[in-house]
């Protein structure tokens, strides 16, 4: 067993680190809001005072943070990795941008930690039952190192390249889910306006060649799926403003690449205007308030 730090307990991190504690790890836990590490004590990790503390003799460090600019802040504005020892392993699983994971990831090899942009897919349910994709960028071996923790809160384990290329792959995958989530809100939309049940009209394109992740998993509309945010009042689950930030992260690096993202900058302008209209802090599948005001 290991002794693991973790650092950002929000609707992900909370159930990743649960998850850590129930396998047996010394967990050491940090957050900005007291509450979240509250919880997690309860589960049995020790609640530490601050970042710093809790990486103190860590041999694991693992953050789940909003963005790049908390990563940065974190690691390098804070100096959190002169606190690190070196025989430390560091997994970073945030989605930021590529740029942010390499600078981080680079900081720390010259301090001689290894470290891994290790975002994930497979959204807070995955989180809970430890089913969760990492898509891991960094070196062979480190990733060697990480395995038997990522398997703890997770099922499928990628190694996408070097450090950043994690980040590349996750930000390719969350632009397409955001233009299905959109489309698939669309869709239903479009069908209620003209007579459908939702219900009825989300089992057919779930068996029929629209069928995607929403429709098979994560459902916008209200009461189709009980378990998913559109039936909480789009409560927990993957902000919409976090859905905005990988939107912006793909058209950053289609900048960079001069890269044609037609659909991507879409959707991004979609969760634009549903942020603007006050629905930021709504799980991402609310963009269905676009199309079917309350
Ligand atoms: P969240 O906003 O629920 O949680 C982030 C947590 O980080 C918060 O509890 C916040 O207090 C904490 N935090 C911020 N700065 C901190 C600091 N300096 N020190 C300690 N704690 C700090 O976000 P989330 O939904 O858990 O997502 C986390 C990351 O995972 C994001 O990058 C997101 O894009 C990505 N992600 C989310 C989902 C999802 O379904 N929610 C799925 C895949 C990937």
């Amino acid at each position: 067993m290991s002794k693991i730090a973790f650092i950002g307990l929000g609707n992900m991190g909370a159930p990743m680190a649960s998850n850590l504690a129930r396998a047996g790890h010394a967990l050491a836990v940090h957050d900005l809001v007291p509450a979240s590490v509250a919880r997690l004590a309860e589960a049995g990790a020790r609640a530490a005072a601050s970042a710093h503390d809790a990486v103190a003799g860590a041999d694991i460090v693992i953050t789940m943070l909003p963005a790049s600019r908390h990563v940065e802040g974190l690691y390098l504005g804070d100096d959190l990795l002169a606190h690190i020892d070196t025989r430390a392993l560091v997994i970073e699983c945030s989605t930021i941008a590529p740029e942010s994971a390499r600078k981080v990831a680079a900081a720390a090899q010259a301090r001689g930690i290894a470290m891994l942009d290790a975002p994930v897919s497979g959204g807070t349910a995955g989180a809970a039952a430890g089913t969760l994709t990492f898509i891991v960028g960094g070196e062979a071996d480190a990733l060697a190192r990480a395995r038997p923790v990522l398997e703890q809160m997770g099922k499928n384990i990628f190694h996408a390249g070097p450090a950043g290329a994690g980040q590349v792959a996750k930000i390719c995958n969350n632009m397409l889910l955001g233009v299905l989530m959109a489309g698939t809100a669309e869709a239903l939309a479009l069908g209620v306006a003209n007579g459908l049940d939702p219900k009825v009209l989300s089992d057919i394109v779930a068996k029929s060649s629209g069928r995607n992740w929403a429709t098979e998993l994560y459902n916008p509309w209200p009461g189709v799926m009980e378990h998913a945010p559109a039936s909480k009042g789009y409560a927990g689950g993957f902000g919409s403003d976090l859905m905005l930030k990988d939107l912006g992260l793909a058209g950053e690096a289609a900048q960079a690449t001069r890269s044609s993202i037609p659909l991507g900058a879409l959707a991004r302008n979609l969760y634009a205007m549903h942020g603007a209209a006050g629905h930021g802090g709504l799980d991402f599948s609310s963009i269905l308030k676009l199309y079917k005001p309350d």
